[in-house]
């Protein structure tokens, strides 16, 4: 075979004509990571030379990354608002891209309380494709046969809303699925899907779920891998196995698909897939109507080699309860990306989660490394950042990502934290060390300290007639329930005890949290039914203390010591949970909806 690459000879040659094709791209970018990346930065700067953007920095048409790094300045999403607000109203010229913007793509990062949105062109399809067309290719160096059967992933479109200006907005992966790029895409034998494109496509969430997980139970021997995006997705399909399941096999019994799919399309499409199955219906009944769901995942789909989800980040505190439902089948984390640029892959899926790394692939964007040390800005006296390019990261140390893109983003930094682990040639590989500023996160909400310092001040208006005030909190991601919700601890001064707070004060307080956190949150806990109702516990009084004393025993400095206002270390939380008094949930849902407020 030709390819005769490291990768490749790691497992074995390549699976097909088409993989060596694929790894060999993956060779020669990484082998010449410098030189692809000073091409796209050439490309960049001469595509969008005339931008008004990039003659406001006096670039001049230069497309050096000397002119580059000393004329233009490294940004967050804040300083190009009103870039991004003019082209949301409408206007049309070339203010950070030559190409017409097509679309927003909606990051589930957000700006006061709002979706950031992300301007993209066109062409940024075809780098997205590119990256997802590599992923099989290196996968099947790994796990031979997969040719043989089908993936069984859980994908969803979202809604999708019009900014005044009239363009599109909408998050990266509905634009995806919704794009002839995904819809039209060839059969391949590697990568067929159990769900047909009707079902992942239909834009009501239960009938979107309901058939996918109908057509994979249908073809459950055929299923070799099982996979959302994040790993909070496939806990949640197996959260509404055990919820429908009685309904489910009732539609394979009979071979009558269930009324409450009413989508024409995917009627007529299911229709065409569901066949009566009573043995199968049998089947289904016995295994989840058992009590013990320990291994369902391999119980229904036995042949089933790996879990494809990303379960780095935020997302590795569901690692123990996909290992309970899989009977600690492999995770394997693909890829790595975002709203604003898809960065690289993981050359070695099959890794241990706290083993991944993924190797950034040099011609999707301009890649920059901001050093990152934590308590520190990052920037020097003079307050000029000192980028590091791609090829000249240090391995053991941390970066924060910045990075230049065709769509029109130049020096942004994207906020996430990223470590060195090694190089794949002369392309460094980074292990995902966290999101910037991220306390909470369930699915792809992201709560930040200032959100959640605001939704505690809004909530406890409610404890005044009761004079009542929150003397602490913390926070906790409890991901022990499906879906996964909040829980904020507060250690209450009732000034009155005869007039201390009833239950269904505390219960509004946690509806006034919900409501004054981020949209992505409320999307979460309306549209998507992602996030489970916000949970007050209210500990008793000098449990905060007890809280420093016990950091303090772990070597805190007592004049340094801050209240974290997460914890995830098991002991604190059980400590905590030890000093309960009462605990109270959300009783209604926070308002939402897909127009944005702004
Ligand atoms: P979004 O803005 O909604 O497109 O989300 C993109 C962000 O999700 C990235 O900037 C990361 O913080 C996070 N993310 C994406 N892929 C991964 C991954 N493989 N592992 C950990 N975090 C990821």
């Amino acid at each position: 075979m030709a390819v005769g690459s490291a990768i490749s000879s790691l497992l074995g040659p390549p699976a097909c004509e088409k993989d060596a094709k694929a790894l060999r791209l993956i060779e020669e970018m990484t082998r010449n990571a410098d030189a692809v990346q000073e091409r796209v930065l050439t490309d960049i700067l001469t595509q969008n030379s005339r931008t008004e953007y990039l003659s406001r920095f006096k670039l001049d048409g230069a497309t050096d990354r000397e002119s580059f790094e000393s004329k233009l300045p490294v940004i967050t999403y804040e300083d190009l608002q009103p870039e991004i607000q003019r082209i949301a109203n409408g206007d049309r010229s070339a203010i950070l891209s030559a190409h017409p913007i097509s679309e927003f793509l909606t990051s589930s990062g957000t700006s006061a309380g709002e979706r950031k949105l992300m301007p993209t062109i066109k062409e940024e399809l075809d780098r997205r494709q590119l990256l997802y067309s590599l992923l099989m290719p290196v996968m099947n160096l790994y796990v031979p046969g997969l040719d043989k059967g089908k993936g069984l992933y859980f994908l969803f479109i979202k809604s999708e809303t019009r900014t005044p200006g009239g363009l599109l907005a909408r998050p990266v992966l509905t634009s995806y699925y919704k794009s002839e790029h995904f819809k039209t895409r060839p059969y391949d034998h590697y990568n067929a899907y159990t769900s047909p494109n009707e079902a992942i496509l239909c834009p009501d969430s239960f009938q979107s779920m309901y058939t996918q997980m109908l057509c994979g139970l249908q073809d459950r021997h055929q299923v070799l891998r099982v996979g959302a995006v994040f790993a909070s997705g496939l806990l949640r399909a197996i959260r509404f196995l055990q919820l429908n399941w009685e309904q489910l096999s009732v539609d394979i019994e009979t071979g009558d698909l269930n009324r409450k799919i009413t989508d024409s399309s995917l009627r007529e499409c299911m229709t065409k897939i569901l066949k009566p199955n009573p043995e199968l219906a049998l089947f289904v009944r016995q295994e989840c109507s058992k009590e013990n769901w320990e291994g369902i995942i391999t119980r229904i789909w036995p042949n089933t080699k790996y879990l494809d989800v990303i379960v780095t980040g935020a997302m590795a505190q569901y690692i123990p309860t996909l290992d309970y439902y899989s009977g600690g089948l492999p995770k394997a984390c693909t890829m790595y990306a975002s709203s604003e640029c898809y960065f690289g892959l993981n050359l070695n899926p099959m890794c241990k989660p706290s083993e991944v790394s993924y190797t950034i692939m040099p011609n999707m964007a301009y890649f920059e490394f901001l050093p990152h040390e934590p308590n520190s800005s990052g920037f020097t006296l003079d307050s000029s950042p000192k980028l590091v390019d791609l090829v000249d990261v240090e391995v053991g140390k941390e970066y924060e990502l910045v990075i230049t893109t065709y769509a029109g983003l130049y020096r942004y930094r994207v906020g996430d934290i990223l470590r060195v682990t090694g190089f794949h040639n002369s392309a460094p590989q980074f292990h995902f060390v966290r999101r910037k500023n991220v306390l909470l996160s369930i699915d792809s909400d992201k709560t930040d300290e200032a959100e959640l310092q605001k939704a505690v001040e809004n909530a406890s208006r409610h404890l005044r007639e009761f004079n009542t005030s929150v003397v602490e909190y913390t926070s906790y991601a409890d991901t022990k329930t499906i879906p996964g919700h909040y829980v904020i601890y507060w250690e209450l001064l009732v000034k009155d005890a005869a007039n201390s707070p009833t239950d269904d004060a505390l219960k509004k307080c946690c509806l006034a949290m919900e409501e004054s956190l981020n949209s992505v949150y409320r999307q979460g806990r309306v549209a998507d039914n992602s996030i489970g109702p916000l949970e007050i516990r209210v500990v008793k009084n000098g449990t905060f203390e007890e809280l420093m004393d016990y950091a303090i025993s772990r070597g805190a400095s007592i004049n340094q010591y801050k209240v974290p206002r997460c914890v995830n270390f098991t002991p604190i939380v059980e400590l905590l949970d030890s000093r309960l008094v009462s605990a109270h949930f959300s009783p209604g849902l926070p308002h939402w909806n897909p127009e944005r407020r702004r």
